[in-house]
């Protein structure tokens, strides 16, 4: 009698350390837990003030933005700065588009799931998270080690497993995948890269910014039809040079 009295109260206590517990989680959650509520409401906030307010329209590429957790493509020290509407040093003198013009470049395409994209200049990986969050087969190229292995890194930690990361020169663009549905650019070359063309379907789109370095260039879509190029200029934008080796 006294034992089943006895254990009868250490549960009695179990149950409300428990409960105690539970509710100073829900009332004061921890520092982790605060973190990701802030990124939600940031990415939120970005989408509303800084995409849609500037007429990007594309339900799912809205929904991209508002889930891929672009500050795990940031420096650890710039998580903060995420979600302002600027560009952001990545390391080695090279940056992550704003937001905008990464939701823009990305509606442009059109993508739809299962559609072959090709990507020149993974950079930090975010590009290539928002079309791998929208369902399509992305293929991604970027000059510097150092970038590519940490990019392939954070792809891999948050599952988007349909990118394929290739360190290399993405003036070759990736012959053995060709043809792909579309193609983007997210460094700026001084003409429109040959081989990026050829390796484009009939039908296909590129987007890209062309222009000199360190100075304003034109986005341009580039169609291919009945096996001949319409250019469209889009916007003026200013992207890192897209080094020739
Ligand atoms: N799309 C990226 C941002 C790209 S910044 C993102 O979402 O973060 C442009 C990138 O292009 C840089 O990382 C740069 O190293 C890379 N780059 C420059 N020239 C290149 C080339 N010839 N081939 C492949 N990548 C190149």
């Amino acid at each position: 009698m006294i034992i089943i009295n006895k254990s009868k109260h250490i549960i009695c206590i179990a149950t409300s350390i428990s409960l105690s517990l539970l509710f100073f989680f829900v009332l004061f959650p921890g520092k982790h837990a605060l973190a990701a509520q802030n990124f939600v409401m940031l990415r939120s906030d970005m989408v509303e003030k800084q995409l849609k307010a500037r007429n990007i329209k594309s339900e799912a590429v809205l929904a991209a933005m508002r889930t891929v957790p672009r500050h795990l493509f940031v420096p650890e020290n710039l998580h903060s700065l995420a979600y302002n509407d600027s560009p952001l040093p990545i390391g080695l003198k090279q940056t992550i588009s704003q937001p905008y013009i990464v939701a823009f470049m990305t509606e442009q395409l059109e993508p739809v799931p299962g559609m072959k994209i090709l990507e020149i200049g993974t950079g930090s990986g975010y590009q290539a998270a928002i079309l791998a969050h929208l369902g399509c087969e992305g293929y991604t190229i970027e000059l510097l080690e150092e970038l590519s292995l940490r990019a392939k890194k954070v792809l891999a930690e948050l599952h988007f497993n349909n990118v394929r990361v290739r360190c290399g020169n993405g003036y070759l663009g990736w012959p053995e995948e060709a043809p792909f549905d579309a193609i983007i650019v997210t460094a700026a070359p001084d003409e429109i890269p040959e081989k990026l063309i050829e390796q484009i379907k009939e039908g296909g789109k590129i987007i890209l910014p062309v222009g000199p370095a360190n100075s304003v260039q034109s986005l341009k879509l580039i169609t291919k039809k009945n096996k001949r190029i319409h250019e469209k200029n889009l916007l003026p934008v200013r992207f890192v040079p897209m080094m020739k080796y």
